[in-house]
């Protein structure tokens, strides 16, 4: 088991990371939480169907609650968060009861806000069981959607402690590995050549990655992560850069239907953007081509779907939250590793999309 340190300005936590940490879960609560009344486990159904009976096995002691999400992106709305909050009411949860994130990115935002927002904050605890949430289930940002707009409605709010377990991690299928995948490889072109380098030779195949070597990466990407968010809790500076590739990312998932593209998939599209972005205005010197041909090889497709409007993903990518007035913001490097805030004409924008 490997122990991460996160350290912010309000909180500071572990992120326990490894095969079967889940059985250290019981300590955890007993020693941390003292006078604790109640647990709520928030899942969805298929991380239900899968594994709710294992965390159950390991908290039998506690008799926890248990509410379950529609799966994905459908977690994250006004009528699921209210749910959940008339199922911690109904069984009295109180200041002392904690809440169990046990899923994805979504459920993990919705558990999050779900505590933060009831009886004006709870602890939550985040037992992520997808590779993207090594991205979100750390740093502290929770949230549901808007139907206007896509995590507009949210919190800071920092877990008491983060639970990994690499096990749950398989069953996950190659579209969730590949879309959490690129947050890894996101987290390497933002910070680390090295990194980025040791994946390009290492993973030349997402499917067949060992575990030992997803361990690896999931770990350098925690340690990026809080690199970022330690510096910068509330996003008022550097934390902005783990926003690389979003801009277009988001814009995509937003014009395709949220929840029918993968949130990876989409950022994907959106860091190959970008590179080219910052080899043309910044002298970044990188070979996209041949960054292409390798993600290509993972399975990623960075093709824009052919029926999207170049308008329409300009002005999406305008109302990015980055982007301040009428000018465009973005996430560019300088080199492998910095990054750089950078305001881009439409013009070129639109240049570039048309080349992607
Ligand atoms: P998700 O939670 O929707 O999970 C993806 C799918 O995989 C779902 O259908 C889920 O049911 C299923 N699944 C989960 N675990 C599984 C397992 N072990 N085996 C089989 N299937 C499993 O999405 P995600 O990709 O983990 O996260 C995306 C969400 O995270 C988005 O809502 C995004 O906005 C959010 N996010 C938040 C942050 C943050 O900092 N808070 C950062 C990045 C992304
Ligand atoms: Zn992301």
């Amino acid at each position: 088991m490997e122990t991460i340190q996160i350290q912010t300005e309000s909180k500071s936590y572990a992120v326990f990371v490894g095969e079967g940490v889940r059985k250290e879960l019981n300590d955890f609560l007993s020693t941390h939480l003292t006078d604790l009344t109640r647990i709520l486990i928030i899942t969805d159904e298929t991380v239900a169907k899968l594994h709710l009976q294992e965390l159950q096995t390991v908290l039998s002691t506690w008799n926890p609650i248990i509410f379950i999400a529609p799966s994905g992106e459908k977690a994250k709305t006004f009528d699921v968060y209210y749910q959940a909050l008339s199922t911690a009411l109904e069984n009295g949860l109180d200041r002392k009861s904690v809440i169990l994130s046990f899923g994805g990115g979504a459920v993990g935002d919705l558990s999050g806000f779900v505590a933060a927002s009831y009886m004006r904050g709870i602890p939550f605890i985040q037992v992520p069981t997808t590779i993207l949430a090594h991205d979100s289930a750390v740093g502290g940002k929770v949230a549901i959607n808007h139907p206007l707009g896509k995590n507009m409605i949210g919190a800071f709010y920092q877990p008491e402690a983060v639970f990994y377990d690499l096990e749950w991690l398989k069953t996950l299928p190659v579209k969730e590995i590949r879309s959490g995948f690129a947050e890894v490889i996101k987290h390497a072109l933002i910070s680390d050549s090295d990194f980025l380098y040791w994946l390009q030779a290492n993973v030349p195949d997402i499917q067949s990655i060992s575990q030992e070597r997803l361990a690896d990466s999931l770990i350098k990407g925690i340690e990026i992560k809080n690199k970022f968010v330690s510096q910068d809790e509330r996003e008022t500076g550097v934390r902005a850069y783990l926003n690389f590739g979003h801009t277009l990312g988001h814009a995509i998932e937003s014009e395709m239907g949220y929840g029918n593209f993968t949130h990876g998939e989409a950022v994907m599209i959106g860091m190959v953007y970008a590179l080219k972005l910052s080899n043309q205005l910044l002298n970044l010197s990188f070979n996209v081509k041949e960054f292409v041909r390798w993600v290509t090889e993972l399975g990623y497709d960075i093709k824009l779907p052919s029926h999207l409007s170049y308008e329409q993903l300009l002005r999406k990518m305008k109302q990015d939250k980055k982007s301040v007035g009428e000018s465009y913001r973005f996430v560019l490097l300088e080199q492998i590793g910095q990054p750089k805030l950078q305001e881009v004409s439409e013009k070129v924008l639109l240049e570039e999309l048309k080349r992607l």
